[in-house]
């Protein structure tokens, strides 16, 4: 019979494949309101790697591309130096726990999700440009 192992904060980091709190970056933004906020996120969701989510502390932008750091077997190339977010980064409970995902109130994967959410919301959104005369 398999012996099953105990997965407790020391060792569970050893489990998770490619390690998942390496591999993107969030910033948080402004709530955005107008249709010039929602057109601004827009632009940044057009680019590649880039995402939208808002959860229950606002709304992020996540950049969803490994550390550079991050070696292949999972590793930090720079563990002695690593900056202080990573040191300070608690396991107890994580993205190996629950995606994170989960926790997502909003979620647009690129601009054409949000332009199909910005076009419920706003009745005028396909006008906006003409009402900015751009
Ligand atoms: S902290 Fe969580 S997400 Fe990050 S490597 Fe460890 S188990 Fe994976
Ligand atoms: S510096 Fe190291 S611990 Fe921090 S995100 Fe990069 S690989 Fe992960």
């Amino acid at each position: 019979m398999a012996k099953t192992i105990k997965i407790t904060p020391e060792n569970k980091c050893s489990f998770c494949k490619g390690s998942i709190c390496c591999t993107y970056v969030t910033q948080q933004i402004d709530t955005p309101r107008s249709m010039k906020d929602f057109d601004f996120i827009l632009w940044q969701l057009s680019h590649r790697d880039v995402q939208v989510y808002k959860d229950e502390d606002g709304w992020f932008l996540l950049f969803n591309q490994p550390c550079r750091h991050l070696l292949p077997g999972g590793g930090c190339g720079i563990y002695e130096r690593r900056p202080r977010i990573c040191r300070e980064y608690d396991n107890d409970f994580c993205e190996y726990d629950v995606p994170a995902q989960e926790g997502f109130e909003l979620f647009f994967e690129d601009d054409a999700a949000l332009d199909k959410y910005c076009r419920k919301r706003f009745k005028k959104w396909d006008k906006r440009f003409k009402k900015w005369g751009v």
